[in-house]
């Protein structure tokens, strides 16, 4: 993940920056949460891109892994959902830093070099999960299904689903395949989070500046969605949306104006939660 250059490998290279904003958040003494291997997962790349990242900046990653936590928890607690696939899991450490119910299993989803450079760095620190845990080496734009169910996910029971920092990595093509692709696996009454911006945000003057430092790392931000809750519902998921400083995304951490989480023309960065009906 350090010297290549493909496009494969700069993707890879964001998880070490979503593991660095977690690294900032855990060192914090009013932290959202904690995660002990995220420094370790950072490394050299990821400290240096955080270097040049002022906190504002980085804040709504830090509340979105928070509140994707509380979602991850609660609905595996409430409904009592066991399979909990994690698409494009990057550097995430949950199935070693959550509480999970018992008999939980994480899938966990991503290209075959994150995941390599991720089980090295956690069995190197003793790492040890607190749930069952499935590693699926995959490209999501190519077919992924199979590979999941043939380590074990079960398309007939519901499940838990999370695509976090990821969507606007790829084309909107890919979103419509992948998230057909998530539907198509989803038994009735499963769940679904994921976040996903429109696309006043690829234009917008007061987003400019970050869209822009993601096209000059070679990891340009191009999938939206502008009505995430008709995509869905179209799919047979009801689904309600927030952002990073409303009410339920906030955490007393939230110190600039709030945008309505609705606003015609304005950038958004939605967090979505989806039942599958
Ligand atoms: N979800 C994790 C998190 O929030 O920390 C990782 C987010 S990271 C910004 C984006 C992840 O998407 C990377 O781990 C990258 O490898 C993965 N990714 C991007 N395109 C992918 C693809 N086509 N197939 C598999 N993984 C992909």
């Amino acid at each position: 993940m350090t010297e290549k250059t493909s496009s494969g490998q700069l993707l890879g290279l964001t998880a070490r920056w979503t593991a660095s904003v977690r690294a900032r958040e855990s060192a914090r003494a009013d932290r959202l949460f904690e995660d002990p291997w995220a420094e370790a997962l950072t490394g050299k790349e990821g400290a240096e891109w955080l270097a040049r990242r002022p906190e504002d900046s980085t804040l709504p990653m830090a509340i979105r892994a928070r509140f994707f936590d509380d979602f991850l928890l609660d609905i595996s607690r409430r409904h009592a959902i066991r399979q909990v696939v994690l698409m494009a899991s990057g550097l995430d450490t949950r199935a070693f830093r959550l509480d999970w119910p018992a008999g939980a299993c994480l899938f966990e989803l991503d290209q075959p070099e994150v995941l390599q450079y991720k089980e090295q760095v956690l069995h190197a620190a003793g790492a040890r999960p607190t749930c069952q845990r499935q590693l699926v080496e995959a490209d999501l734009t190519c077919p992924w299904q199979e590979k999941l169910t043939q380590s074990g996910f079960d398309p007939q029971i519901p499940s838990l689903w999370l695509l976090e920092g990821f969507l606007f990595y790829l084309s909107n093509e890919s979103v419509t395949q992948v998230i057909d692709g998530v539907t198509n696996l989803a038994a009735s009454a499963s769940w679904m989070g994921l976040d996903i911006i429109n696309s006043a945000m690829l234009t917008s003057t007061w987003t400019r500046p970050w869209v822009e430092m993601q096209a000059s790392m070679g990891a340009p931000w191009i999938g939206t969605l502008d009505a995430p809750q008709e995509f869905l519902a179209r799919r047979g998921w009801l689904a309600t949306l927030t952002q990073a400083g409303a009410s339920d995304a906030n955490y007393g951490r939230w110190r600039l104006p709030v945008l309505p989480v609705m606003a015609p023309d304005m950038p958004h960065n939605w967090f979505v939660i989806a039942q599958k009906q």
